[in-house]
């Protein structure tokens, strides 16, 4: 059953998908080779904490961090872990957070140091993915938009579109109903309504669109080790038109003021 949110739940809403925001951005002001995924991990949970709030992912499902840090050809739900970055990672960060009883959802694949033209191109599709699906996300469509648009750009880079992992709703929960797949036909599935927050968040793979669950129980990694990239922002479905309701402004301000990271060669569309 669809959940769809008053006023009121969007505007506590938003202030979860800022303090998720937020997050990223402190992740992105430590991010380094030698630091480890661990050590950003606990310095991710303290602030959310400070900020009266609740990690959303630290305990659901017995997940045992408050991120998700998943490296290279890791494609999400990687467990943070004592393995320092190194020059040439790409790590994407999925953080969660409950605040006011309400989640937010947001993530971003971050680079350290220099990657190859190739692996850049891989981000910088992933990422306007990401936007091409909000910009059809628009009351009157349907679920079926949002995975075609995703799926249509990614398909033109001969890239692998990840199946078993979507979006979904998100509110009180973390994931709600509707399920968001990031492939699909155009009009087809539930209609978008006033109201409807939903996490949308292409996982796309440089090469195959297979993946591998791990023994951990958690890390999902590519079948061929290729990499994999991960942009996602939680979105509120309105009649004036669909709001971000996270931003990736912090991160790209850390990224910038991080001599460590590499500056994405893409503009980061608000
Ligand atoms: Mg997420
Ligand atoms: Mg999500």
């Amino acid at each position: 059953m669809i959940y769809y949110k008053t006023d009121a739940e969007i505007e506590k809403m938003r202030e979860s998908a800022h303090l998720v925001s937020k997050t990223l951005g402190l992740v992105g002001s430590m991010l380094k080779p030698g630091i480890t995924g661990k050590e950003v991990d606990l310095a991710a949970e303290e602030f959310i904490r400070d900020h009266k709030a609740i990690p959303g992912f630290k305990g659901y499902g017995k997940f045992p961090a408050t991120l998700c840090v998943s490296p290279n050809e890791q494609v999400v739900h990687g467990i943070p872990s004592e393995e320092p970055f190194k020059e040439g990672d790409i790590v994407s960060v999925d953080c969660g957070v409950i605040l006011n009883n309400f989640y937010g959802d947001c993530a971003f694949t971050f680079v350290i140091g220099e990657i190859s033209e190739e692996v850049m191109q891989l981000l910088k599709v992933t990422h306007e993915s990401l936007y091409m699906c909000i910009e059809v996300a628009q009351v009157g469509k349907r679920i079926g938009d949002i995975g075609h648009a995703v799926q249509s750009h990614a398909d033109k880079y001969k890239y692998g579109v990840v199946r078993e992992l979507v979006g979904h709703g998100i509110g009180k929960n973390l994931h709600e109903d509707p399920q968001v797949p990031n492939y699909g036909r155009r009009g087809r599935g539930t209609q978008l309504k006033d109201g409807l927050v939903i996490a949308v968040e292409p996982m796309i793979n440089m090469g195959t669109r297979k993946i591998k669950h791990h023994e951990d129980g958690w890390t999902v990694t590519t079948a061929d080790k290729k990499p994999s990239a991960h942009y996602e922002h939680t979105i509120a479905v309105r009649k004036s038109g669909t709001e971000i309701l996270t931003t990736h402004d912090y991160v790209v301000e850390s990224i910038k003021a991080n001599p460590n990271l590499k500056n994405l060669d893409f503009t980061i569309k608000k």
